[in-house]
């Protein structure tokens, strides 16, 4: 496990996407829940999450604006993979979203955690996916 840098490059249509997959996926994640004893609640497809509304997880709980790319702090198994399945179009999700400040912060407090970028698949552009290419 390692921490890396997830940049979600486009938050609306990532969200847009995710409840896409929510929908596609909720039978089946339901009856699987059920049968080990679970309640299974979607938050994407059980209630109504507008794709805009982000909020930072670190502890200061502040909205973050969702017209811009967001940086999240995550725990991956294998970068390479990772950065295979996002070159390949696919949603790259977990971790924790970050606001502004508290981005820099952990920036400045575990620059390592920085070291390893994934740039999500699902709603990158070209441009992001040079910039990747340039780091
Ligand atoms: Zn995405
Ligand atoms: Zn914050």
């Amino acid at each position: 496990m390692n921490e890396a840098w997830l940049v979600i490059p486009n938050p609306i249509k990532h969200r847009q996407v995710a409840r896409v997959q929510a929908h596609m996926h909720y039978e089946e994640n339901k009856k699987q829940a059920q049968e080990l004893g679970f309640e299974f609640i979607s938050q994407l497809v059980d209630s109504d999450i507008p794709d805009d509304l982000w909020v930072c997880d670190m502890a200061c709980n502040s909205s973050i604006d969702a017209t811009q790319p967001i940086n999240l702090s995550c725990t991956i198994d294998d970068i390479d993979e990772v950065k295979r399945e996002a070159k390949a179009g696919q949603q790259i999700s977990g971790g924790y979203a970050m606001c502004g400040s508290c981005f820099q912060e952990m920036k400045n407090n575990y620059p390592e955690y920085f070291e390893r970028k994934v740039i999500c698949g699902c709603c990158r552009t070209e441009q992001d996916t040079e910039s990747e290419v340039m780091l």
